[in-house]
């Protein structure tokens, strides 16, 4: 499968389709901004359109016709994959119609303990989560609250459960065969001295590597500064003591489809529907 990755394999000949196909999220990281746009930025969260589980094949199909090299359906917003269940049902619809495509899918794994088997019956071979610190303090200050059962729960207490089920998720989905890679976004304020903690604790649980995310400073984070290239090196040195680090993200948009870098075909393909969606903001 590695091989066949542009991003777990760095192969540069393959390509990737991001589906947007999650209209909400259950929790509020402070820096996170979703938004609708017409493609003109290039950063996680940001869609052009949302695009139903039952229309997602199709784009599949259109996106193969414009880019053949593309290998991997990846789910990566604009809001969590496992909020609802849109990223599972257009996982298994895209399965029926192209079993030979990987499927990769990304959450905050709020929810990842309670649904690894709809997760295993999609058919999902690779899976990242996001985990920005293992201590709620620092959780805190990095995340506003979670919904967990219809309940809002903020301070210590939503730390505690994101934590726990994101690290128990992790488990879960290695043991149910999955590649799992762990996100972290660098706020160097905050966590950038806990990487190496959420590295350690991601080994532990048997993830494959790690991702180190440069925060883009917005939303209640937008006072903060972009971490510098020392900070990056320093907070990825950090986390390669204990877990392999993938190194070049591209920070892909949520309907990003396409060569990693090359041409992007997002726009060909949701561009003219964005009308017909909405906003989770
Ligand atoms: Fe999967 Fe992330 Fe790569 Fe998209 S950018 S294909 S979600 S690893
Ligand atoms: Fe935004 Fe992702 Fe955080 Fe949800 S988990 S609030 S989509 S950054």
């Amino acid at each position: 499968m590695k091989n066949l990755h542009p991003c777990m394999g760095r192969v540069n000949n393959k390509g990737r389709i991001h589906l947007p196909v999650c209209p909400s999220c259950n929790m509020f990281c402070k820096f996170c901004d979703r938004r609708i746009d017409d493609g003109a930025e290039r950063r996680p969260g940001m869609s052009r359109a949302l695009v139903s589980p039952e229309d997602a094949p199709l784009r599949v199909a259109e996106a193969l016709e414009l880019c053949p090299e593309i290998t991997v359906v990846g789910v990566a917003g604009p809001g969590d994959s496992l909020a609802t269940d849109h990223a599972c049902r257009a996982f298994r619809a895209i399965g029926k119609r192209f079993p030979n495509l990987i499927r990769c899918m990304s959450t905050n794994g709020l929810m990842l303990p309670e649904k690894i088997r709809d997760v295993a019956k999609a058919g999902i071979n690779m899976l990242t989560v996001t985990v920005n610190a293992v201590d709620p303090v620092i959780l805190n200050e990095l995340n506003d609250g979670i919904v967990y059962h219809g309940e809002l729960l903020t301070g210590e207490e939503a730390g505690l459960i994101l934590i726990k089920n994101q690290l128990e998720g992790i488990r879960l989905a290695v043991d149910a065969g999955l590649v799992v890679k762990v996100n972290t976004v660098l706020v160097p304020e905050i966590n950038g001295r806990h990487i190496g903690a959420v590295a350690r604790a991601a080994m532990r649980r048997g993830a494959s590597i790690c991702n180190i995310i440069p925060l883009i400073p917005q939303q209640k984070l937008s006072h903060l500064s972009v971490p510098s290239c020392t900070e990056i090196d320093r907070a990825r040195n950090e986390a390669e003591r204990y877990i392999p680090v993938f190194r070049h993200c591209a920070h892909c948009r949520a309907d990003a489809a396409g060569l990693l870098f090359g041409k992007d075909f997002g726009n060909d393909i949701y561009h003219a529907r964005a009308s017909e969606t909405f906003s989770h903001g």
